[in-house]
């Protein structure tokens, strides 16, 4: 009775832990939630009073659809200040979130057939996104040496005659891999002698420790040609149930996306939408304080990580994960088909912390967690994670 493209669709794993979690709380069960992937931050107060103010001035009925031309605007001024790139607001496209944004530029840009590549670890949605809209997801092995950061040469040896977008997460989830200028500069060489787009998603470009970050679209003119830019406010302004998200891309492109978007949703809510015009025009320190206190968090994981023997992590320099390696410990850890899954469930289970498998992220020998939750709650989970590891070496 249902499509086909049902088939093909892995459920969430991030979700599943969730539901998981939200169960166990409603028996009484004192979990520690390390599985979440937003901020445990409110949004700053004066993005807030915009929202409130367009309700109380009847901001109510429908708008542009590639979004509200004031905010389109501040996303062009925060484009060029923060991210050195100069878009004109046609090539703005604001929509219900950085997934919609990734949707729309799966749909604008791909056929059925057509291969989109997809570096691992990869945020678990992206496989998922391709092959609802037909694409093929191409999975591109990189190196733990290399930090997991995508290689020219590993690049070259996946691109055939149907590639035709690659999707670049820079800060990433699930390792916090941030490209420096150089490396991305190869990787998008390739990209323009191939002609393959990019997908260059962002959303998490507030949350970086180092100063490496770099735009892909700024790196030049062609660049800046065949690439969507996702961005979003979940992330940085801590807005993820208000659903707001944009593209940044070249005119057709942005055009193209503004259709498909005004035939399925119109426009995101107008009352987000002020929100998010509030958070970009009066927030940056706010966000900033915010991003303090996230790297002070990474600092802790870090060295609480470092004590604990038999695992090894990739140092995040932006988002706020721990990407942990627990491939010494598999050997010792009965499991069934996935290793990441029955760890992560007799995690849950007996020790009451909730962390994501690995699997999910396209690598069964490790787990994320999270520290976009208190201090305390990091730090008990951690020592949880070494009695558990203890348990079993
Ligand atoms: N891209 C990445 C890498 C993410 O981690 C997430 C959320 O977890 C998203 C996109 C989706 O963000 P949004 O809440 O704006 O849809």
């Amino acid at each position: 009775m249902l499509s086909d493209r049902l088939k093909f669709i892995t459920p969430s794993y991030t979700i599943g832990v969730s539901s998981k979690v939200s169960e166990m709380k409603s028996k009484g069960i004192d979990v520690i939630n390390l599985s979440v992937g937003e901020p445990d931050f409110t949004v700053p107060e004066k993005a807030k009073t915009y929202g409130l103010n367009s309700l109380k001035n009847d901001c109510t009925k429908y708008d542009l659809v590639p979004g509200l031309k004031i905010l389109r605007e501040e996303i062009c001024n925060k484009l060029l200040k923060e991210n050195n790139c100069n878009y004109s607001i046609d090539e703005i496209v604001v929509s219900s979130g950085a997934k919609h944004s990734i949707t729309n530029s799966l749909l604008a840009i791909t056929n059925p057939g057509d291969e989109v590549l997809v570096p691992k670890p990869y945020w678990v949605s992206y496989p998922e996104m391709i092959k609802l809209v037909n694409a093929v997801p191409v999975f591109i092995d990189t190196r733990k040496e290399k930090g997991f950061k995508l290689t020219r040469e590993d690049l070259e040896k996946h691109i055939t005659e149907k590639t035709k977008l690659i999707i670049i997460n820079n800060p990433s989830n699930p390792a916090g891999i941030v490209y420096t200028k150089k490396e991305l500069t190869e990787i998008v060489d390739v990209c323009i002698e191939k002609n393959i787009y990019i997908l260059a998603d962002e959303i998490y470009e507030r949350v970086c420790f180092n100063d490496d970050f770099t735009s892909i679209a700024s790196l030049s003119e062609k660049a800046k040609e065949i690439t969507i830019t996702v961005n979003g406010f979940s992330k940085s302004a801590a807005m993820t149930g208000l659903r707001l998200g944009y593209t940044a891309s070249n005119k057709v492109i942005a055009k193209s996306m503004s259709s498909i978007q005004g035939h399925l949703v119109s426009h995101p809510s107008l009352t987000t939408q002020y929100v998010g015009y509030g958070a970009l025009k009066e927030c940056t320190h706010d966000i900033d304080d915010m991003v303090k206190v996230y790297k002070y968090r990474r600092d802790l994981v870090t060295s609480k990580l470092n004590s604990i023997s038999d695992l090894e992590y990739i140092h995040p320099d932006g988002a706020f994960y721990a990407f942990i390696d627990l491939s010494k410990v598999k050997d010792m850890f009965e499991y069934k088909d996935s290793f990441s899954i029955d760890f992560c469930e007799k995690f849950l289970t007996e020790y009451r912390v909730a962390a994501v498998p690995g699997i999910a992220f396209g690598m069964d020998d490790y787990i994320r967690i999270s520290f976009a939750c208190s201090e305390e709650s990091f730090l008990t989970g951690l020592d949880r994670l070494n009695d558990f590891i203890l348990s079993i070496t």
